[in-house]
């Protein structure tokens, strides 16, 4: 049924693409036929115009009606990769806007100051506290040398490196 249906559009488009032409040819010549009439004042030269034009009308109606499939799928074929590259330089954008949100998102994480729980006595200490108020032994280490403020456990500066 499908099929049916294309192949009889296909057709019709073939007609067209030759019908449209033809008029267009035909309907151009009467048309420059009518204009000569007009300029020579031969008026039953006139008339060609009158039907050179809707000719020529419906001749480029018939062209584009015939060729406009051809049109449209080389439109849909130049510009489907167009579209494509759109897509991905939106799709870029998006992911890399993503990504520096993420990023914002960690580091907000990150600065936050996490609850620290005392390694000696498990006392969850408040935010901030340096040393356990229930225990009163370090909850971070302070590098002698940068001065950074490590884990409780820490064998190293996460900053510089120093034996800690
Ligand atoms: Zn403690
Ligand atoms: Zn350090």
């Amino acid at each position: 049924m499908n099929r049916y249906r294309l192949d009889e559009n296909s057709k019709v488009r073939k007609v067209f693409r030759i019908l449209g032409p033809v008029l267009l040819g035909v309907g151009a010549l009467f048309t420059i036929i009518g204009v000569i009439g007009i300029f020579t004042g031969q008026f039953f030269m006139f008339f060609f115009a009158f039907i050179g034009m809707p000719l020529d009308f419906i001749g480029s109606v018939l062209t584009a009606l015939g060729y406009m499939g051809a049109v449209a799928r080389y439109t849909a074929s130049q510009s489907a990769p167009v579209a494509k590259d759109v897509a991905n330089y939106m799709m870029d954008n998006t992911s890399q806007s993503a990504a520096s949100f993420a990023g914002k998102v960690a580091q907000e994480i990150k600065a936050e100051p996490k609850p620290v729980t005392c390694l000696h006595c498990g006392e969850v200490a408040h935010l901030g506290a340096v040393f356990c108020d229930r225990c009163g032994k370090p909850l971070a280490i302070i590098c002698p040398k940068c001065n950074e403020s490590n884990d409780q456990n820490a064998r190293y500066c996460q900053k510089c490196g120093e034996p800690l």
